[in-house]
């Protein structure tokens, strides 16, 4: 039976703590939709990169956003497929010039409120878990579970270079590890929804964890929360 009241999960934290496999695997366990937020900035960011802009020129990029369709959509798997103006770019998102672009992108106020819509409307509609920076604080303040899911910058720079591994897209770890450092500085040293935990979240650090223990403990805040 279809659940009537929709409750929603705001996982947010810094790059590479693991939110978007964790998120991924605790929305299936619960059977909520998983919508992580990153690439829909992340597709925005494409958009600015493809026309030759500068991510972190505030003007440019507001200029270019009446350009920018953005939508999202599920397949048959439920994995979340990103749409730039019709064009299917789920694959295209996930290089490191991409993330740097997101993350210069994002401090932009007119990016973050033209991309806030699509969030919340999600959410309206669906139990979801969603990913992020600022779902807890800002996206979805009322959301039913708040999680800040952080790790050490070593551990973080680490998982994210055995991912692109994963995909074929070898890294140099001293390069990661300081783009994560800079990452972090933007997301969290930026005015506009800054990266910090919501009042009312529960941390979870996962330095010393691995997938399954931290998974755990996830759908277990989960559970302990909404009584589901
Ligand atoms: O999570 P992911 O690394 O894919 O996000 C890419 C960038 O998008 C982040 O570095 C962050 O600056 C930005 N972002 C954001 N707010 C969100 C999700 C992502 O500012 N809710």
């Amino acid at each position: 039976m279809e659940r009537v009241k929709k409750i929603s999960v705001a996982i947010d934290g810094p790059s590479g703590a693991g939110k978007s496999t964790l998120a991924r695997a605790a929305a299936k366990k619960m059977n909520f939709i998983y919508v992580d937020t990153g690439a829909i900035y992340r597709t925005a960011a494409l958009h600015i990169l493809r026309r030759g802009a500068e991510p972190g020129d505030g003007a440019a990029v507001a200029a270019l956003l009446p350009e920018i369709g953005v939508t999202i959509a599920y397949d048959e798997a439920g994995e979340q497929r990103m749409f730039l103006n019709g064009e299917d770019v789920t694959d295209r998102l996930r290089t490191q010039e991409v993330s740097m672009a997101a993350s210069s992108a994002a401090a932009c106020p007119a990016v973050r409120a033209f991309l806030l819509d699509m969030q919340r409307e999600l959410a309206a509609k669906n139990s979801v878990i969603m990913d992020g920076r600022d779902i807890g604080t800002v996206v979805l303040p009322g959301a039913d579970v708040k999680i800040y899911l952080t790790a050490s910058c070593e551990a973080r720079a680490k998982r994210r270079w055995l991912e692109l591994q994963g995909r074929g897209l070898p890294g140099d770890l001293e390069q990661l590890l300081r783009e994560t450092r800079e990452r972090d500085a933007r997301d969290e040293g930026r005015a506009a929804a800054p990266l910090r935990p919501a009042e009312d979240a529960v941390l979870l650090d996962t330095t010393e964890m691995n997938f399954q223990e931290s998974l755990d403990r996830m759908i277990q805040i989960i559970r302990g929360r909404t009584g589901l």
